[in-house]
């Protein structure tokens, strides 16, 4: 091999192995900047280790299930699910959310329901998003059988397309129109049917060998807050979900849908519910994505039925962790990279902090005392007694304060009402980001869902109409 090949290889070795990508670097960088002084906390993580979450918008608005509330426009179902359009729309917004907010991030693939999609088309859309270095997690009411998801996942000739898959599930009984539960009176009638979406990816883990990660998404409002604890006790005992989030209802999408008191449930409220089924305090101090108004994230595992945090900010040795780990690993793409390739950035990280084995080594002895030491957690490893489990409150905002907030902040002013300051900060501080490439905008989901929603869908119901001759239309629901 000649001097100059061997150059041009090292060259690749040391840009593949760089621990953080300059443009990641760059992006986090013009995070921080932008983030409201008051959420620039110890345990912030965007700007210092995540540029935020991503979603699609426009792709394929059209659901099957009628629920309320419902955060789609009046409009949605009105619009033709067409896989060109699907895929053209997924590849536009996933190429500017790379150009902007750098090569790695997680990304929705939402909407509508995205299993209207083909299932080719819906392979497509998350082999693109991947393409552009997103995580993609595909976002589902869950009424679907086990051969479209395996149709989605397996390609010709039985190989798997993906080792991997993430899908974000959403079950309560304010949803109309499920098969065998159309009209669901308790969130407990709907145990089975979330029992059998998690066996449909064990099934597919033992046929095809392909992991998965579930997350259980539930809408609160004061008709089923009283059964929040019951669904966290029993989604947890399923063992097939990495995570169960709760999104307090908000007064936005189809006004048509809306009922009253959705104001009385708060981040407080449902978190004491997660609390109460766990009989445990489960902490949200260790790590903050956002706006505390808006976020509130617990990280961490089950070893047994015990939850525990992969950081306890009352010790310590743990919170010096926190901190180095921002300042030196933040920004490493842990998830997205090959093994071998993340052994040698965390080498390179170590190789110029070597402090850092010190810290890392202190956490671990933390952790593992806490969890009850060395013998009693290879225990529970051994008989597969330990998992990861996130638990998220994540609460959007009204459309009346979005609008004329979203309005003044785009002319540069700062309001002067209490309520429209906080949606301001809440909004300078988003961490679920939409792409518009024909604006060069990104804007959070909820500007997205109050205030861009309707006219876009319009315009899609022009383009798209439902009744085109000779175009085939799936599950209209209104
Ligand atoms: S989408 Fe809305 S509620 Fe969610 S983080 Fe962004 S501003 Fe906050």
């Amino acid at each position: 091999m000649s001097w100059t090949k061997i150059r041009a290889l090292l060259g690749r070795v040391e840009t593949s192995t760089r621990p953080v990508d300059p443009r990641t670097r760059a992006a986090l960088d013009e995070r921080w900047a932008a983030l409201p002084v008051g959420v620039r906390t110890p345990s912030q993580t965007l700007g210092r280790h995540a540029v935020g979450c991503e979603g699609t918008h426009g792709v394929f608005p059209k659901c099957n299930l009628t629920c309320s509330p419902c955060y789609h426009s009046a409009d949605a179902n009105k619009i033709r699910i067409d896989g060109e359009h699907t895929l053209r729309e997924v590849a536009a917004q996933m190429r500017h959310l790379a150009a902007r907010r750098g090569p790695r991030a997680h990304a929705q693939l939402i909407g509508g329901e995205v299993s209207l999609l083909a299932p080719d088309v819906h392979a497509a859309a998350l082999t693109i998003m991947r393409e552009h270095g997103r995580e993609p997690m595909s976002f589902t009411h869950g009424d679907f059988d086990y051969e479209y998801l395996q149709a989605v996942v397996v390609g010709e000739g039985g190989r798997p397309r993906f080792g991997r898959v993430s899908y974000a599930v959403h079950f309560d009984k304010l949803m109309r129109g499920r098969r065998g539960i159309p009209r669901p009176r308790s969130e407990a009638e709907l145990h089975p049917y979330r029992r059998r979406f998690a066996e449909m990816f064990a099934r597919l883990k033992s046929e095809h060998g392909v992991s998965s990660y579930l997350a259980h998404n539930m809408t609160v409002t004061p008709d089923n807050i009283d059964e929040v604890a019951d669904v966290v006790e029993n989604v947890v005992a399923m063992g097939g979900y990495s995570m169960v989030s709760f999104q307090p209802a908000a007064f936005v999408g189809d006004a048509r849908r809306w009922s009253g008191g959705y104001r009385d449930v708060d981040i407080d409220t449902v978190w004491d519910r997660i609390e109460l089924a766990m009989r445990q305090t489960i902490s949200h101090h260790a790590i903050q994505f956002g706006d505390p108004r808006c976020n509130r994230t617990a990280l961490g595992f089950m070893v047994g039925r015990r939850w525990h945090p992969f950081l306890d900010v009352t010790r310590p040795a743990e919170v010096d962790a926190r901190e180095q780990f921002f300042r030196h690993l933040g920004g490493v793409n842990f998830g997205g990279t090959p093994p071998v390739v993340l052994f040698l950035k965390v080498l390179r990280v170590f190789a110029g902090y070597p402090r850092g084995v010190v810290v890392a080594v202190r956490w671990a002895h933390s952790a593992v005392r806490r969890c009850g030491g060395i013998r009693e957690l290879s225990v529970a490893f051994a008989r597969r007694r330990v998992r990861s489990m996130t638990f998220v409150v994540h609460r959007f905002m009204d459309a009346e304060n979005v609008s004329p907030a979203w309005k003044m902040m785009q002319s540069g002013e700062t309001a002067s009402d209490p309520v429209l300051l906080e949606t301001q900060e809440r909004l300078a501080a988003c961490t679920y980001s939409m792409a518009h490439p024909e604006t060069g905008e990104l804007v959070p989901a909820c500007v997205q869902h109050s205030v861009l929603d309707p006219g876009e869908n319009q315009e899609l119901r022009k383009l798209l109409p439902l009744l085109v001759s000779g175009s085939k239309t799936t599950g209209c629901c209104s």
